[in-house]
């Protein structure tokens, strides 16, 4: 098995990763029963901090209660297992997943009354998403032809195992087809976001990123980057967007804890501005890891020191 740290927490235990097991007949592993999140820890000038645990794991919460999940623990006890799954590796930069999803309770759709879910902190080394290269020369996207979920079938604003079923789409479609990453429209054909990754454009020194309503995750780096863009004097519009708006672009960045800020160099073959990372993202991108060396000075309080 791929074995990506020493110690992992798993039901209010710190084990050996291999010792963390689950039945083949966990109602997730059928029925896509799981909520997640994925939370960047930073090696900083104030020593290892998590990046905006607390929205993140104020986020998990909402996705359980979305689906009406009960989970065994607190918000405390989730953010210090967050914590304790970083610390007991001993690393002072990390990818956090914890992972709440209901077990072994039998078979059938419905699971049983008020039962406990599971839960799971894995936390392990996972250096750029899309390649160190990437995030200067940028990444060729396409349009995929699957569009994201409608509002009304499954919840966009719950990060839930069974979404993933619709990024794996867009993502492998991407890839099959030699693009490094898809951008999916929603179910009014308009832009909505890429597999894991919220989307940016560029438009004469002004931002604009789809709306809530555009069958996105509300991703907490969007919102990062929404309050850095403002403190650096940008405009920035939240509002539904064509697909021909992306031709046009002068630049396009796609952002997200996995992927942090990516630029994009085409779209569906055709280059975007100048065909590499544009002046605006660069700006962005570094007020954005300058938050984790002090350059930034962090005003919001998003760095959690462990
Ligand atoms: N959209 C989707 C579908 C995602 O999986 C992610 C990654 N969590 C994002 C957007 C970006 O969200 P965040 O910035 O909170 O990581």
């Amino acid at each position: 098995a791929a074995k990506q740290a020493e110690w992992i927490w798993f039901n209010g235990e710190i084990m050996p990763w291999g010792d963390a097991k689950v039945h083949v007949m966990s109602h997730a592993l059928h029925y896509g029963t799981s909520v997640f999140e994925g939370i960047r820890v930073y090696d900083t000038h104030l020593g290892p901090a998590g990046f905006r645990l607390t929205d993140h794991v104020q986020r998990l919460f909402d996705s359980a209660k979305i689906y009406r999940m009960q989970l065994s623990y607190s918000f405390d006890e989730v953010m210090q297992a967050c914590r304790d799954a970083v610390v007991h590796n001993g690393l002072p930069s990390a990818y956090v997943r914890p992972l709440v999803f209901i077990g072994d309770v039998g078979m059938g759709i419905t699971p049983p009354q008020g039962v406990d879910c599971d839960m799971v902190v894995a936390a392990f080394p996972w250096g750029a998403y899309l390649g160190e290269d990437s995030m200067e020369a940028g990444v060729d996207v396409a349009v995929t032809s699957w569009q994201r979920l409608a509002p009304n079938t499954i919840p966009t604003g719950a990060k839930a195992g069974g979404n993933y079923l619709s990024s794996l789409q867009i993502s492998t479609e991407a890839k099959r087809n030699g693009f490094h990453e898809g951008i999916a429209l929603d179910v009014n054909g308009l832009v909505s976001e890429g597999a894991g990754a919220n989307l940016f454009v560029v438009k004469k020194n002004k931002l604009y990123t789809p709306p809530a309503t555009a069958a996105i995750l509300m991703g907490i780096t969007r919102d990062t980057i929404i309050s850095l863009a403002k403190d650096l004097g940008y405009e920035v519009a939240e509002e539904p967007m064509a697909r021909e708006f992306l031709y046009v672009a002068d630049e396009i960045f796609m952002t997200g804890t996995a992927a942090e800020i990516v630029p994009v160099r085409s779209v569906d073959r055709l280059q975007v501005g100048e065909g590499k990372r544009g002046p605006v993202t660069r700006r962005i991108q570094s007020a954005f890891f300058g938050l984790f060396n002090g350059e930034t000075q962090d005003k919001w309080g998003w760095l959690e020191p462990l």
